[in-house]
């Protein structure tokens, strides 16, 4: 009140002119104490990047309003490409010359990719010496001609050493293995390893996991021996060690059981046979091509996903962290982007994903983000199709009619 004071002593102003600034006063002190009380605005959050294309008002309330197609419009992402029921990786460890002859002209007639995992520090001299004597190896010129033809390429360690030995050298095993394959077979990535034995231990996967590693293969001999695999995490994924003397009945269960449960199945082979083969190129427990053959033409029956390792690993592990974001844009238009906290490290794999609502729906590009890849399907009664990648993809669903 001292400066009310002050103004009327130094002015000298009339009554009523000294009520006005009495009021002017009291009004200013309760603007400065609400300005003080009023929350202070959040931040924007940086997760979410700006909208690049701000829609009116008046449309994003039509947007939110009930039956507006954003309020209606349900998503899910896929378990497998295009979803399939099941997946499926054929793998083969060692790298042993009759993989190369025999195992991917089967696997090109039908195809299929699959995975090889190479003992990157005995192919140089193209010979391995395990328990049962020397195994020719591929030639790198081999190996490089499965990269070219689009099979995934892995690491079975340096020398084949029991990876579960708390002696072992792992950053020769794990991070040498990978350089040297990637050295003498330019354009590879190697993401995925085998356990030599399938044995490894937590230390070891922990290196694995620390050092680039997506995923890594187990594996079991015997079909009561799978069924007890615990799995430990994609660092230890189970496999079916399919051998000549097992009953393939058995196996058949199995796979079976995963494609009703809509898993995973692994087969981790060796050596393949075609009656041609000289015993020192021939891998461990051969069985024939046949055998081969008949796997895949099992899974190609059913709505089976057959592909890489690696390529699995890495759907996988993406549609578990990744979410759909929906962004409404007007009554019957949404725009539809799959998110995921991290930076992937590269181009992200597409993922599927299920769009459904009352009416036509109709999936057109999204004309503010000209970096999509997104595939665009025929508009359909109720539901759409798209595959996006996360972070990077989207498209705008629109609803005509319902
Ligand atoms: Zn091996």
């Amino acid at each position: 009140m001292q400066f009310f004071r002050t103004l009327t002593l130094r002015y000298r102003c009339p009554n009523s002119a000294k009520l006005i600034i009495a009021l002017a006063a009291v009004a200013l002190v309760v603007t400065a104490c609400a300005a003080i009380v009023r929350p202070v605005p959040e931040a924007p959050e940086t997760a979410e990047p700006a909208d690049p294309a701000p829609y009116s008002e008046r449309n994003r309330r039509d947007a939110m309003r009930p039956g507006s197609l954003y309020s209606e419009l349900e998503a899910a992402i896929a378990r497998w490409p295009e979803f399939a029921e099941a997946a499926a990786s054929i793998t083969f460890d060692d790298g042993t010359r009759d993989q190369y002859l025999v195992a991917a002209p089967v696997l090109e007639r039908h195809d299929v990719r699959a995975t090889f995992f190479l003992i990157s520090h005995k192919m140089d001299r193209g010979v391995w010496v395990d328990q049962a004597g020397p195994r020719r190896l591929m030639s790198w010129r081999e190996a490089a001609r499965l990269a070219d033809a689009g099979h995934e390429i892995g690491s079975h360690g340096a020398t084949h050493v029991d990876l579960s030995r708390n002696d072992v050298n792992l950053e020769l095993e794990l991070d040498a293995s990978r350089t040297q394959i990637e050295r003498r077979l330019p354009g590879v990535t190697v993401r995925t390893l085998s356990w030599p034995y399938w044995r490894s231990t937590p230390e070891a996967r922990k290196h694995a996991s620390e050092t680039g590693y997506i995923a890594a293969r187990g594996g079991a001999a015997v079909p009561d021996q799978f069924r007890n695999l615990q799995e430990t995490g994609t660092l230890n994924v189970p496999a079916m060690g399919l051998r000549p003397a097992d009953p393939a009945e058995e196996w058949d269960e199995l796979a079976a059981e995963a494609v009703a449960n809509g898993g995973w199945m692994v087969y981790a082979l060796h050596g393949l046979d075609n009656g041609s083969i000289p015993d020192m190129e021939l891998g461990w427990e051969p069985i024939p091509d046949s055998e081969l053959e008949r796997i895949i033409t099992r899974l190609q029956a059913r709505d089976v996903w057959i592909a890489p390792f690696g390529e699995v690993a890495a759907y996988k592990q993406l549609r578990e962290m990744a979410r759909v974001h929906l962004e409404p844009l007007s009554y019957d238009r949404v725009r539809v982007s799959l998110r995921v906290d991290h930076d992937a490290e590269e181009i992200p794999p597409k993922l599927t994903v299920r769009l459904a609502a009352e009416g036509t729906l109709l999936v057109t590009r999204d004309e503010d983000n000209r970096g999509a890849e997104a595939d665009l399907p025929a508009g359909s009664e109720r539901s759409a199709v798209v595959s996006l990648r996360p972070n990077l993809d989207s498209v705008v669903i629109e609803r005509r009619g319902r």
